[in-house]
């Protein structure tokens, strides 16, 4: 290891060096360097962070006496407010489920989970493209680990033939839709595999599907059926539901346990219950928006089919949709000539995607009219031919 200096040298000579962008926004507009562009890379999926009506309507719910803008302790201690069972108890009765658990973050929730149900009896089997925060959670891990490539589920389930009997517990995890791709597991296969075998257990990471997908927004498991045979269903407050937070949806003995062997819940200050107060008041509206997922499912789809022809094996099926483009300089250069245009892209690059496959990220959102998808697509087009 060179010094950071000769270090962050590589990283720029490679097109690959991160800089914390100075950024603000205006509703769907992304605000950079003195330019207002449709914000084309944000995780606000339906819409719904900067809606004055939404905020308006909240803010006149409030009592100021009674907001509480930190919690000050860990839910174990002091921080347990009852709005956190509120909104636990409001999760359970929507997914139709016996509990479930708030956490800080999806990040918490991932790299605490995981190290906190195995242990060196247990074999991990992780899609090869999950995200960054259920890496870090199966390095935490005492458990066995083996990735396999992504969705390819006959590897998976040559695995869990080998192994299955040498394991006390075995755990399958996947995203739903997934960060980088925008393509998805398949949730039926993956359940009925789980049915052949005592020890499995299905883990599923919903963050992009939560208000996005299923009758009531809560995601693909919902949207397939499927919730009941999920054991970890893990989804996030951060994108689609515009607050803050994550939660899992799993059986009491399983909370009882995360209760008290997850480091991720019981080391860390507990969200201030200001923003639960706004998470459960949008869980109440999220349900009901079926046109906002209706909007963003037709917009995705003409924007899919301009796209997916052009990236090879990748083959979104959701609302992220990539442009690959190759190396870093190339995803540079495009995110670059389109913020000129007015489309706030942004490159995606090593590690974040495997190395030759750097890319535009284009993550839509239901205030995305149909015009600027056709203006999107025919500025893609020309980038295309002036590459
Ligand atoms: C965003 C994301 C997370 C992390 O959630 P945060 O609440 O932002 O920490 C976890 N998993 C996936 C797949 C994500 O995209």
């Amino acid at each position: 290891m060179g010094s950071f200096s000769s270090q962050l040298e590589q990283l720029s000579q490679q097109g690959n060096l991160r800089r914390l962008p100075e950024i603000d926004s205006d509703g769907r507009y992304a605000i950079r360097g003195g330019m207002k562009m449709l914000n084309l890379s944000s995780n606000d999926y339906l819409g719904l962070a900067d809606n004055r009506a939404l905020k308006e309507e909240f803010f006149h719910s409030l009592n100021p006496h009674e907001c509480r803008f930190s919690s000050t302790s860990s839910r174990l201690l002091t921080g347990n407010f009852p709005i956190y069972t509120r909104l636990e108890n409001q999760l359970a009765e929507l997914y139709d489920a016996e509990c479930a658990l708030v956490f800080n973050s999806g990040y918490h929730a991932n790299s605490g989970i995981l190290p906190a149900v195995t242990d060196n009896r247990s074999l991990i089997l992780a899609d090869k493209l999950v995200h960054a925060s259920i890496v870090d959670g199966i390095g935490l891990s005492k458990a066995r680990n083996i990735r396999y490539r992504h969705n390819h589920y006959e590897q998976l389930e040559r695995l869990v033939a080998e192994n299955s009997s040498q394991y006390d517990k075995i755990f399958i995890v996947t995203e739903s839709i997934f960060s980088m791709d925008g393509d998805e597991c398949d949730l039926q296969r993956l359940v009925a595999l789980k049915k052949n075998f005592h020890n499995i257990y299905l883990y599923v990471d919903e963050a992009h599907a939560f208000g996005v997908r299923g009758p009531q927004g809560l995601g693909c498991a919902e949207e397939q059926k499927l919730t009941r045979k999920i054991d970890f269903l893990v989804c996030t407050f951060g994108k689609a539901a515009a607050s803050v937070g994550a939660f899992v949806i799993c059986s009491n003995e399983i909370k009882e346990y995360l209760v008290n062997k997850m480091r991720t819940l019981i080391f860390t200050t507990a969200l201030p219950p200001i923003n639960l107060e706004w998470t459960q008041f949008m869980l109440h509206k999220i349900p009901f928006m079926h046109s906002r997922r209706e909007h963003l499912e037709k917009i995705s789809k003409k924007l899919r089919n301009a796209l997916n022809p052009l990236n090879g094996d990748i083959l979104s099926s959701s609302h992220i949709i990539p442009y690959v483009l190759g190396n870093s300089e190339r995803a540079i250069t495009a995110a670059e000539r389109l913020q000129r245009e007015g489309f706030y892209l942004l490159p995606v690059r090593p590690p974040t995607v495997p190395q030759g496959s750097s890319r535009l990220r284009i993550s839509l959102n239901a205030e995305i009219t149909d015009t600027e998808i056709e203006q999107l697509i025919h500025a893609l087009h020309n980038l295309q031919t002036d590459l």
